[in-house]
């Protein structure tokens, strides 16, 4: 039986525009499509001839022409402000309430031994993620190489939901990372396919934490990541197009049981030592129907 995408494209919604000029504008909204919630990522569409979109004063880049790509993280709150100069030179502005969400936190006992690692351990973890971070470098450096971003994304794989983005583990007061993705469980060797197009990035492993894992570079600095793979099946510069097999469900790296670990992040350029600034996303908001543990 061929292969179907499971599930829809994303939700469509249009922001109402609140005019500093004049309200003959009301009729060009921003058009929006995506969640304004932490973890969400939003699609912002410029009425024609509009230019120098910011959010909350800071400048956003172009994803493509008058479209700009909203990410937000999973401790944001408030009010998101959009703005532009419209073609006549009137400003156009709203206001986005961020709409709250909650994630699970797990409060346990203080671990009883402090475990450090070893040495060795520390140094291949150190160039594990240097080779990451060199990837997205290079997704950041080259946002016009891939489209998928626009969507529809669909399910990597399909399976039973046993990790939630945002979830948390607290041993006494030592915070735990919280879970950066989707924990999808499923058979040992299952295909895991691409959500969307992209470029490979990096595909190699097993690395310590995320066993082989897949990079993918969907453009405009969203990148996702298939970790745990029991099989690779793509190679750092291929073009996958939506449903083009990435590899196989398996358990390597540090998990417990064959599942396929999602991750998705919007990288921002910044004048950092790593020449990015990474907002975590939850993948689940990109699924239609939205999906449920
Ligand atoms: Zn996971």
């Amino acid at each position: 039986m061929p292969w179907r995408p499971p599930l829809g494209p994303w939700q469509a919604t249009t922001a109402l525009v609140l005019l500093a000029g004049s309200p003959a504008r009301a009729d060009q909204p921003f058009q929006t499509k995506g969640v304004f919630t932490p973890g969400g990522l939003v699609a912002v569409t410029l009425p024609s001839g509009a230019r120098d979109f910011q959010v909350n004063g800071v400048p956003v880049p172009e994803a493509a022409a008058g479209v700009h790509l909203l990410g937000f993280g999973r401790d944001e709150t408030g009010t998101v402000r959009l703005s532009a100069r419209a073609a006549d030179g009137t400003r156009l502005a709203t206001a986005i309430p961020l709409a709250p969400r909650s994630f699970r936190i797990e409060r346990l006992p203080a671990l009883g031994t402090t475990d450090t690692p070893a040495p060795e351990w520390v140094a291949r973890r150190e160039r594990e993620i240097a080779r990451t971070v060199l990837a997205k470098a290079v997704a950041v450096a080259r946002p016009t190489d891939a489209a998928g971003w626009q969507g529809p994304f669909v399910l990597p794989v399909a399976g039973r939901i046993t990790g939630v983005y945002g979830s948390q583990r607290i041993f006494g007061t030592l915070a735990r990372n919280p879970h950066w993705g989707l924990d999808i469980a499923a058979p040992r060797g299952t295909l895991v396919r691409a959500p969307a197009p992209g470029i490979v990035r990096l595909a190699d492993g097993p690395f310590l934490i995320e066993g082989n894992l897949v990079l993918l570079d969907h453009g405009a600095g969203l990148v996702s990541l298939y970790a745990h793979l029991d099989d690779i099946r793509v190679r750092p510069g291929d073009t996958l197009e939506a449903g083009d097999p990435v590899g196989t469900v398996g358990t390597t790296g540090r998990s417990t049981g064959p599942h396929l670990h999602w991750g998705l992040s919007l990288l921002r350029p910044a004048a950092t030592a790593t020449a990015y600034r990474e907002i975590r996303l939850d993948p689940a908001l990109l699924l239609e129907p939205a999906v449920q543990p």
